[in-house]
């Protein structure tokens, strides 16, 4: 329950980690936003004005500006996003409320998910549903009136519903994770095409499997296609149902030591997507059923503060713990997992259009150098062709003063010469 309420707080959860980094990348693409408008706007003087820039390379930093804004449209898209699969009747429905603190999803008898069902966050209050292909919002009044529309929906179990949810209502959206449930894999016949639909952004698979069984070959099998198609994805397996096991204790350590070797074995040796002890942290016993209607509870007001609140089987506060205890390594995994896989291509390409805009700007001034110099050097020669000319000037005038000087001095010899005689 300590871990419930670590989870709503906004900086302590692991998911702050994706949050934060988006934010900080957000910001980064801000400011080469700014830098390129800038850079764009000072090329844009220097093209129309000085000729120092031609055409070609001109329009290529333009083209800069809409590389930007195009990765900064994605990023603001980018999300964290969690797949769940496992057979008809397990309770993944169930798990997805039970992690909502609240029933989105129908479930149980005669609600079976019959195509991929995508929870998002929205800012606004009132939830919706879009459909493939359209973007008409259908609206959602409560869950019987979604249970309705899901049921009409004969889109096939490939196709994707979105239900738009009010983020102020759950704090998993609010952190931009998205959840999708999918049709039982033991119905379906089309898990290639679901997998190269909707598991290759997937940053988390959750399996819900049932502990009242073995994990079942279609289980293990479309993992198998999982793992073929994705390295090493991030796994996690939840013994659903596990109030179920409390009615026999005598077995409880039992089975559980059972169930634990057999799902280890398949994550450690037949996937080989984790190391050994690393598997421990992936496979928890848990019961989705208990872990809703308690929040549900708690959110009437009504806290837990007994041991083994009645009505629970024996058992139910560590059944509720080890939920928990999943959802935070959930969240530490699918944060980072997230951070990696989205924001690491967006930084290589903000370095790469940074770094292309630097040397682009950077040849530039070192052509306007050149230039600069070239110019320079032309109006030193000038100088000196005109210091030559002055020179050559200054050196005839003399020259002329000196000759008219001997011619007037010869002149006036000869005049006083002539007058003598
Ligand atoms: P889905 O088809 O995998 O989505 O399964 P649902 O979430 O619809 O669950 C099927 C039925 O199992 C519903 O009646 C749930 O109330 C029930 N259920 C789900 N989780 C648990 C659990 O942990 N314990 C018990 N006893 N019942 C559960």
């Amino acid at each position: 329950i300590g871990a419930r309420h670590l989870r709503e707080s906004p900086t302590s959860s692991p998911l702050q980690i994706f949050v934060r980094a988006k934010k900080k990348i957000n910001d980064i693409y801000q400011e080469i936003e700014e830098y390129v408008a800038e850079t764009t706007l000072f090329l844009e003087g220097v093209h129309n004005d000085k000729g120092l820039i031609g055409d070609k390379d001109f329009q290529d930093f333009k083209s800069y500006s809409s590389k930007v804004a195009g990765i900064k449209e994605v990023l603001a898209r980018d999300h964290m996003k969690v797949a769940f699969f496992g057979r008809t009747s397990n309770g993944k429905s169930t798990v997805i409320n039970a992690m909502m603190g609240d029933k989105i999803l129908p479930s149980g008898i005669g609600h079976t998910t019959n195509c991929f069902l995508q929870i998002e966050g929205i800012d606004t209050n009132e939830p919706y549903l879009t459909t493939e292909g359209s973007s008409e919002k259908q609206n959602i009044k409560g869950i019987g009136q979604l249970a309705h529309a899901l049921c009409n929906n004969r889109l096939g179990d490939s196709t994707l519903v979105r239900i738009h949810w009010p983020k102020t209502r759950c704090p998993l959206l609010m952190d931009d994770v998205v959840l999708v449930d999918s049709p039982g894999i033991d119905v379906s016949v089309s898990l290639d095409d679901w997998i190269d639909k909707h598991c290759l952004d997937a940053d988390v698979f959750v399996l819900v499997a049932n502990s009242e069984s073995t994990l079942m070959n279609t289980e293990k099998n479309f993992f198998h296609k999982v793992s073929e198609k994705l390295s090493k994805p991030n796994i996690f397996i939840l013994q659903n149902r596990w109030d179920m096991a409390a009615s026999e204790p005598e077995f409880l350590n039992e089975v559980r030591k059972q169930h634990l070797e057999r799902t280890i074995g398949f994550l450690v040796e037949e996937l080989k997507v984790v190391q050994g002890a690393q598997a421990e942290q992936r496979v928890f016993f848990v019961s989705a059923k208990e872990t809703l209607h308690q929040r549900l509870s708690e959110a009437k007001g009504q806290p837990n503060n007994s041991e083994q609140p009645a009505g629970y089987p024996e058992g139910f506060t560590s059944r509720y713990f080890e939920f928990q205890d999943f959802e935070r390594k959930f969240e530490e995994c699918i944060s980072k997992t997230a951070v990696i896989t989205k924001f690491e291509q967006h930084t290589q390409r903000g370095k790469n259009i940074a770094n292309e805009i630097g040397q682009n700007v950077g040849n530039l001034m070192e052509r306007a150098w050149q230039e600069r110099d070239q110019k320079m050097g032309e109006r030193q020669s000038l100088w000196a062709r005109l210091d030559h000319t002055e020179k050559e000037l200054h050196d005839v005038t003399t020259q002329m003063k000196e000759k008219i000087c001997s011619i007037v001095e010869d002149v006036e010899r000869r005049v006083s010469n002539a007058l003598n005689e």
